[in-house]
């Protein structure tokens, strides 16, 4: 308890003490790069909407510096931190709370459904995580995949990708996540936060974006799944037309012209390229298969 009655962790002294005293040494393959800056912290908590009624999921704690402020805004936090070497840190960074559970998993090879079940009676969780950037998008589509019960997921990411979150067609950075996010979620940027907000410093910049889970989906579609193999076969080969890209996917089996008629079905001719459209016409594309399915 040392450090915290010095101040908050996110001060950069207290953060290179604690580090320090423990020896701790930076793991790479782990994406550690830990905040010191409590104004990035507080935009962090202010976005969340934490309230006292909340169980807050956090996903990579570190040595816990946003541990703390989420628990003093949450009802109870439950922190994933898959290096076992920060474990006696957390330990200590966190003895005087009493509604924080650490546990030292890999979060990609946890049934957070369960998670959820167990702390929260199944009722929808508040996720907040810095991400270790080498698994953003496993992390975020694993949990809307899953159908894990969330109000809102207050993450930071790499700029780019909370670009690509954001963006609709005729922008470069339009994609299959773009789509697959704003399915799921209205998406907020929060702010854009430099590499020197970071021990160690990060070599890309990087934003904070909130993902609010829709009620219900923004388009509807039969076939979800179906929507989600099109959108990914459009993006596989990005400078391919629609035709070819759907033609060349090893996720889907429909004849040339079968696809034709699908993509003449929305107006569209056989030039258009899969970044040319909406969420809304993958839907009706999707639907258009469905139906040519079911008649078969
Ligand atoms: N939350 C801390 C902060 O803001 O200072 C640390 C953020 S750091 C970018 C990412 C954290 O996620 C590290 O503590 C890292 O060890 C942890 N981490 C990396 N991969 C993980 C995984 N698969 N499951 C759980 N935690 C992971």
């Amino acid at each position: 308890m040392e450090e915290t009655k010095k101040g908050p962790l996110g001060n950069p002294q207290n953060t290179i003490d604690i580090i320090k005293k423990h020896q701790f040494a930076f793991q790479k393959k782990f994406g550690q790069n830990f905040l010191i800056d409590t104004h990035v912290l507080d935009k962090i908590i202010n976005a969340a909407q934490v309230t006292d009624e909340d169980c807050v999921l956090e996903i990579g704690p570190g040595i816990g510096t946003m541990t703390q402020r989420l628990a003093e805004a949450a009802r109870h936090v439950v922190a994933v931190e898959i290096d076992k070497n920060l474990i006696p840190i957390l330990e200590e960074t966190l003895a005087g709370y009493d509604n924080i559970t650490v546990i030292n998993q890999d979060i990609l090879k946890m049934d957070i459904p369960k998670l959820v079940d167990d702390y929260n009676g199944g009722r929808p969780v508040k996720v907040v995580a810095n991400l270790p950037y080498y698994i953003t998008t496993p992390i975020i589509m694993g949990l809307f995949e899953s159908q894990v019960p969330i109000d809102n997921l207050t993450v930071m990411v790499q700029k780019e990708v909370a670009c690509r979150m954001q963006v609709g067609p005729g922008s470069k950075d339009y994609g299959a996540l773009s789509l697959a996010v704003q399915y799921y979620a209205q998406p907020y940027l929060v702010a854009n936060v430099p590499s020197n907000c970071f021990i160690p410093r990060p070599n890309v910049g990087s934003a904070v974006i909130r993902l609010t889970r829709h009620q219900n989906p923004p388009v509807r579609t039969a076939d979800p799944g179906l929507m989600f193999r099109l959108i990914r076969a459009s993006f596989n080969q990005r400078r391919k037309t629609l035709q070819n890209g759907l033609n060349n996917s090893p996720e889907l089996d429909y004849p040339k012209e079968t696809i034709a008629e699908a993509i003449e079905s929305l107006g569209m001719g056989s030039s258009v390229r899969g970044e040319a459209l909406t969420l809304e016409q993958f839907a009706r594309l999707a639907d258009w298969f469905s139906a040519h399915d079911a008649k078969q």
